[in-house]
């Protein structure tokens, strides 16, 4: 059991454009905590500040300023929380500050550049990278996704996100067992067996969540989200199963009401955020003070998901993020001052070990089995319990040439050795595997598409006539503004160019740019665009999202014009260029780690040249010199090792092309239906305006 206080830590977002010094000052010289100076500025300190202070110093673990990159923030935080996890304890990081303070920068990450990717991905990328490395144990992954706006819980990894709102879906409840364990009704975990398949879900959860939002529910910044990483691990032979879980949590924006100073229904939403917020500070003020009994754990949804993970057995971080300009002094000390008290708590955490009595009988079973098997194939030899390396590649190779081969006769034979004949049972079941699923992906999306066609048809013919009349109207009218927009641009450029270009409609040309050269005119402003885009389609059912209905030539114009002046296409096209670079690059490594396997192939036929030649020699002219060493097949076993090692290193550094690639294409894809979201913002108020 280790006892030790929460870990609190700081980060200072860099400002916008307006660069305003002397607000804070960080000192790093003392020997193991770092101390924030926030400075009131003189206008400003007998103001709402009420205080005739002048600064304030808060105490952290460490503080990561301006120019901190998001490595050095995972290496900080996040790592020694990931190998808690990975230890069999429970972890938590969670960000508080107001909104614009940074904390989805800090947990998820930027949506542009590889390199802003935030805590999660990394943190996945991390434990997967650990996992595989540990050949001692057996680990099972999975991930949920939980999203709570106005003290309900929502899955956001539920399929049906997609094409419901948000208060359609089911709610996750919590529910409590006799031993007070909580359990979450309706929130699904999803098992991830590698790093891209959990990327893939977060992925899938930010998507929906940003669909799910609309002007009237801003709910990224009114909704605290929490990503969960749950490990389980066992030694093989042994019955005990090691549980732990790792929360990352991004927490509401923590600015006060008053300051907002809305009404009605954004009134009811602030004042839901800063109770659940409230009620988290309770709970921390009461885990603070000794010997009190009584955690008000319940009186939140946030607190109660919380709850093995705040207090009790779990290593927990908190980050603080501040924005410390000086419209943002108020909120920044406020933050300061909770993290303080959070600093406070001592936390002790346990192992989570339990031993399952159903494992153990299935276990003792199987060692019986093989115990038999062994038996019955005794082959006097003794064995270490694991194949060699070369042992594997030779049944690899093997298992292939016996599936390739069309000859109804061939066998494969391994001899009796049953950890080759269960190795080769477990390949093959891999393989079958691996193919069944891509099968059941198509035949789903084979269905799917023929309900949509379904549905379309029972839909009644005069009101919806009567709706695309109207549609139609504003439609024409809001083209009709773009159009004057587009010939004024115009105008002023011709006026510009002096005329250079005479003859050529600006319009014309305007309309001809397209963001993506592969797109057909008829999918506009569907989201199949943005399937189109990805060579990855098959690994985001999410995008396949029903609008509908399909758009109108006028509206896919007015897309094409919207698309080109937002701001986001040229991250697209950025993105587009480093995506680019990097699948040249992972084609010219593959094809060179093709060569490195040919020359080593071509070095063990070599040897085994060798091994005949010295065979037959021994058996012509047996003398004592042949026993000795061969310092031509010693040469050949360097070289091989040498090249084995050239091929690792370059596997590696494809397999980290690999993750870098697919991290860029969901990061496009992310963008996209984000500007399809903007663009449906967009028409609707400019349709509003015009009836209006
Ligand atoms: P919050 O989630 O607290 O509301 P965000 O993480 O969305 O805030 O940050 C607001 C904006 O500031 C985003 O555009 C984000 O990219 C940017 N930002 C936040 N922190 C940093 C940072 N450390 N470096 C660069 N940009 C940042
Ligand atoms: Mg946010």
């Amino acid at each position: 059991m280790v006892k030790e206080t929460i870990r609190v830590y700081a980060r200072v977002k860099p400002p916008g454009k307006r660069q305003q010094a002397g607000i804070y000052s960080v000192d790093d010289n003392e020997k193991s905590l770092s101390s924030l100076e926030i400075i009131v500025p003189r206008d400003l300190a007998d103001g709402f500040v009420n205080n005739k202070r002048e600064s304030y110093k808060f105490k952290f673990q460490k503080i990561f300023d301006q120019e901190a990159k998001q490595d050095a923030v995972f290496d900080s935080i996040a790592k020694p929380v990931a190998e808690c996890v990975l230890a069999g304890y429970n972890g938590t990081i969670f960000a508080y500050g107001q909104t614009g303070s940074g904390k989805t920068f800090t947990i998820t990450g930027g949506a542009e550049r590889y390199s802003d990717r935030g805590i999660i991905p990394r943190t996945l990328s991390y434990i997967f990278d650990q996992l595989q490395k540990d050949s001692s144990k057996v680990y099972t992954t999975h991930v949920s996704y939980l999203e709570i706006y106005n003290e309900c819980g929502y899955d956001l990894l539920d399929p049906r996100h997609e094409a419901s709102k948000l208060e359609d879906l089911p709610k996750v409840t919590i529910m409590e067992d006799p031993d007070q364990n909580i359990h979450l009704k309706n929130l699904s975990l999803q098992q991830a067996t590698n790093e891209e398949e959990a990327l893939n879900l977060l992925f899938l959860g930010d998507t929906n969540r940003m669909i799910a939002e609309t002007p009237m529910n801003q709910a990224s910044t009114r909704s605290h989200c929490i990503f969960t990483i749950h490990i389980s691990s066992k030694e093989p032979g042994s019955a005990t199963i090691r549980r732990s879980k790792l929360h990352l949590v991004d927490l509401a924006g923590s600015e006060r009401v008053a300051k907002t100073g809305v009404g009605g229904h954004l009134l009811t939403e602030a004042k839901y955020i800063n109770l659940s917020l409230h009620y988290l500070e309770q709970v921390i003020i009461a885990l603070a003070e000794k010997n009190r009994s009584h955690i008000p754990y319940r009186n939140s949804m946030m607190t109660s998901v919380l709850r093995d993970s705040l207090g009790g057995n779990c290593m927990t971080t908190m980050i603080a993020t501040l924005s410390l300009d000086k419209r943002n002094i108020d909120e920044s000390l406020s933050t300061c001052r909770f993290a303080q008290r959070v600093a406070l708590i001592k936390n002790e955490e346990i192992l989570n070990e339990e031993i399952d009595p159903k494992l153990m009988i299935v276990q003792l079973k199987k060692e019986i089995q093989e115990l038999k098997d062994e038996l019955a194939l005794v082959t006097g030899k003794e064995r270490t319990s694991e194949l060699s390396q070369d042992e594997l590649l030779q049944l690899d190779e093997l298992i292939e040439t016996f599936l390739e081969d069309n000859d109804p006769d061939s066998t494969l034979d391994v001899g009796a050795d049953m950890r080759k004949i269960k190795y080769c049972f477990i390949h093959v079941k891999q393989l079958m595997n691996h193919s069944k699923i891509s099968d059941t992906k198509l035949l789903s999306q084979h269905i799917s598409e023929e309900k949509d066609t379904n549905k379309e048809a029972g839909e009644e013919e005069l009101k919806k006539l009567k709706e695309l009349l109207q549609q139609r109207d504003n439609e024409i009218n809001i083209l009709v503004n773009m159009l004057k927009k587009e010939k004024k641009k115009a105008q002023d450029a011709l006026f510009q160019l002096n005329a250079a270009s005479a003859g050529s409609t600006v319009l014309e040309q305007s309309h001809s740019i397209n963001l993506e050269e592969s797109q057909s005119p008829s999918s506009c402003f569907s989201l199949k665009e943005a399937k189109d885009f990805s060579s990855s389609v098959h690994r985001l059912p999410f995008l396949s999202r029903q609008t509908g209905e399909k758009m109108s030539l006028g509206c896919q114009e007015a897309f094409e014009v919207f698309k080109r002046d937002h701001a986001d296409s040229i991250t697209i096209e950025d993105n587009k260029q480093l995506l680019n670079q990097r699948f040249t690059e992972a084609k010219h490594l593959g094809e060179k780690l093709n060569e490195v396997r040919n020359k080593i192939n071509h070095l063990k036929g070599e040897i085994n040249q060798r091994h005949i030649q010295r065979a037959a020699l021994a058996i012509s002219s047996p003398s004592e010199e042949l026993h000795t060493l061969d310092p031509v097949e010693e040469k050949l076993r360097t070289q091989i090792e040498e090249e084995k090692n050239r091929y690792k290193t370059m596997f590696n550094r494809l397999k980290g092309l690999k993750v870098e690639i697919e991290h860029l294409q969901l990061l496009m894809e992310k963008v996209k239906v984000k500007l399809q979201k903007d663009f449906e913002v967009w028409w609707s108020e400019e349709s509003i305006n015009l009836q209006v």
